[in-house]
C-alpha cells in the first residue's frame, strides 16, 4: 500500500538528539514515506545528528547555524542538487543565553533579546525565503515549534516568550504571503517535554510537573504526539489549514487556574 508522503521530500531544523521534537516530526515523516534532510547547529552536533540519520533511509546531514545566512543558503543549494524539489519544512529551533531565562524579564540584554530574536523567530523567514523556490506548485507546508509562553506569562521563560510571540505572527505573515502560491505555514504550541533547551530554562522540572497535575488530560504530552501533528500538517489531511497555531499540549491552553 502507498504511504501518505512517498515521493514526497522535506527538511527538518533541530534535531540535537533523541529526545528532540525536530526528532519527534522526523520520525513521523519518514514512516509516513517522506525522504528528509537534517541541518546540525555546529560540529558538536554533527555525529550525533548523523548517527541518528542513518535511522531514515535516503537522508541526507548539512551544516546550519541560521545566524550565518550563507550556511541557510548551502543547505537550499544541496537539496536542489539531492531531491530537486521540497515538500515540507520543519522548522525547531530556539535559542536564549541560560542567565535570560530566569529572575525578571526586564533585565534582559539588547544582546541576548536580540540573539533569541534572531535564532527563534527571524530564522523562520530567513529559511522560508530560500525555501519557497524548491516548493512551487507541490502544495508544501512549513511547520514550526511555539509554545504557551507566546501568549501568557510563563515564569522564567522570559526573553523566549517574546520570540515565540514574533514567531506566531511571522507564521501569519508568512500564511497569507504563501497562500496564493499554495504553500501553508502553521505552528504547533507544545506542552513542555524534557529536552536539551528545555533544560536551560530554570525550574523546568517544577513547572512539568505542575502543568501535568492542571492540564484536563493529567498528563504532558510526548515528542511522538507533536511529531504526529507536524505530519498532519504536512500532509493533505490538513491541506485546509494556514496561518494557524495548534496546541499540543493535553488541553492546557484551555484552563483559566
Ligand atoms: P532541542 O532538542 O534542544 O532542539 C533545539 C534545537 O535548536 C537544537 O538542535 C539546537 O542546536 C538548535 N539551535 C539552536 N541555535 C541554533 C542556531 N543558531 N542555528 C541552528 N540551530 C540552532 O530542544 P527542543 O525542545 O526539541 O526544541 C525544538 C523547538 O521546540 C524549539 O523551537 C522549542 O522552543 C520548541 N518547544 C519546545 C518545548 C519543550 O518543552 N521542549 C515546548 C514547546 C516548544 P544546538 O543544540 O546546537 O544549539
Amino acid at each position: 500500500m502507498e504511504q501518505l508522503l512517498e515521493g514526497k521530500t522535506g527538511v527538518v531544523f533541530g534535531v540535537a538528539n533523541k529526545r528532540s521534537l525536530a526528532w519527534g516530526c522526523a520520525r513521523s515523516l519518514a514512516n509516513a514515506g517522506m525522504r528528509l534532510a537534517f541541518t546540525y547547529a555546529g560540529e558538536r552536533l554533527e555525529s550525533s545528528v548523523k548517527k541518528l540519520a542513518e535511522e531514515v533511509p535516503g537522508s541526507i546531514v548539512l551544516p546550519c547555524d541560521v545566524t550565518k545566512p550563507e550556511e541557510i543558503d548551502t543547505v537550499f543549494e544541496s537539496i536542489k542538487d539531492e531531491f530537486g524539489f521540497l515538500d515540507t519544512v520543519v522548522h525547531a529551533i530556539a535559542f536564549a543565553r541560560r542567565e535570560e531565562l530566569q529572575g525578571d524579564f526586564y533585565h534582559t540584554s539588547k544582546d541576548g533579546y536580540m540573539l533569541a530574536l534572531e535564532v527563534s523567530a527571524y530564522s523562520l523567514t530567513a529559511i522560508t525565503r530560500r525555501a519557497m523556490p524548491l516548493m512551487e506548485g507541490r502544495e508544501g507546508s512549513f511547520v514550526t515549534l511555539s509554545y504557551i509562553g507566546a501568549d501568557r506569562v510563563i515564569p522564567n521563560y522570559n526573553v523566549m516568550g517574546i520570540a515565540k510571540s514574533a514567531l506566531e505572527a511571522s507564521v501569519r505573515y508568512l500564511a497569507a504571503d504563501l497562500g496564493p502560491r499554495g504553500i501553508r505555514v502553521n505552528a504547533i504550541s507544545a506542552g513542555p517535554i524534557r529536552t536539551l533547551s528545555a533544560s536551560g530554562v530554570k525550574d523546568f522540572n517544577d513547572m512539568i510537573d505542575h502543568i501535568a497535575a492542571h492540564t484536563p488530560m493529567r498528563r504532558n504530552v510526548t515528542a511522538e504526539e507533536v511529531g504526529d501533528t507536524c505530519l498532519f500538517l504536512a500532509g493533505p489531511h490538513s491541506r485546509g489549514i494556514t496561518g494557524s497555531t495548534i496546541f499540543v499540549d493535553a488541553g492546557f491552553h484551555i484552563m483559566g487556574l
